[in-house]
């Protein structure tokens, strides 16, 4: 029997990276999917995978930085499964590593609504849901650019943030049967890091700091995460409550 029998997982940000793996993972698990994501066709892709392997799957086109869009959401997963179990808030986007003295408003703004009001959003519709079944696990996707806050400025704002919206939801729920927990990954091989995209970020503050960057600890790979990702959502961590897990080979101990 799989560690996520019966249940109903919302992922966000599914059709790639640490989301995908964790749908993946999730669906081999017997979990029955919610998945979103803004590009759809990308989004069926692991609906059809996660159909294949016997769980039921929902795709919803969704950009989790609107509200009406994340309530759009919760509706559809409601309507089709009557339950959620599991969320895991792990749509986002980088900030090209840009210092505060780099990142004018218009980038701060969109990390800030993708990364962190996302969270928000996602949470204050689920958790109504929980309430009503007395019962379920939040994962939210931070970043160790919150433990060591050497990402750029936005980023570090945002995933720190999601550190503490963790923490403070675990206390409202604390003794309950609703946990909130954070997974902070370390540098994992996806898209985050295709060379286009590398090409863009700020070399001289990623240098000044982050020994991350120099390549001198492994990145990880997204099954690792999902790994991470799977603990909190299933009964196994039914005691562990607020807490955040560092996923990255321990390059940042
Ligand atoms: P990817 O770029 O592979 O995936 C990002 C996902 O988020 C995609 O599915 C994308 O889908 C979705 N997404 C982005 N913006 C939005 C939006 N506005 N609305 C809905 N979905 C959105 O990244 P990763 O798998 O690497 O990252 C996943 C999470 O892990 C992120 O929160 C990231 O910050 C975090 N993380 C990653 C690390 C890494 O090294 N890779 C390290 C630390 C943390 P679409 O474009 O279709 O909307």
């Amino acid at each position: 029997m799989g560690r996520l029998e019966g249940k109903v997982a919302i992922i966000t940000g599914a059709n790639s990276g640490i989301g995908k793996a964790t749908a993946e993972r999730f669906a081999l698990e017997g979990a029955d999917l919610v998945l979103a994501a803004r590009r759809l066709d990308k989004l069926k892709e692991v609906e059809a995978y996660a159909v294949a392997q016997g769980v039921r799957a929902l795709s919803v086109a969704t950009d989790v930085s609107q509200p009406e869009d994340c309530r759009r959401l919760v509706e559809a997963a409601v309507a089709a499964f009557d339950r959620i179990d599991i969320l895991v808030n792990n749509a986002g986007i980088d900030d090209k590593n840009k210092s505060i003295t780099n990142c004018d408003l218009e980038l701060w703004e969109k990390v800030i609504s993708t990364d962190q009001n996302s969270v928000y959003f996602m949470m204050k519709e689920v958790l109504p849901h929980m309430e009503r079944a007395d019962q379920g696990s939040i994962v939210n996707i931070s970043s160790i650019g919150a433990t060591r806050s050497n990402a750029g400025i936005s980023y570090t704002a945002a995933k720190m943030a999601v550190i503490g919206m963790t923490k403070n939801v675990a206390i409202q729920y604390a003794g309950t049967g609703i946990r909130c927990n954070a997974v902070c990954p370390g540098p994992t091989e996806t898209p985050i890091f295709s060379p286009e995209n590398a090409a863009a970020f700020d070399k001289e503050f990623a240098r000044a700091c982050a020994r991350h960057f120099d390549g001198s600890v492994p990145r990880t790979q997204p099954e690792d995460q999902a790994n991470a990702i799977l603990f909190f959502a299933s009964d196994e961590s039914k005691a562990v409550n607020g807490e955040t897990l560092v996923v990255d080979y321990g390059g940042t101990i």
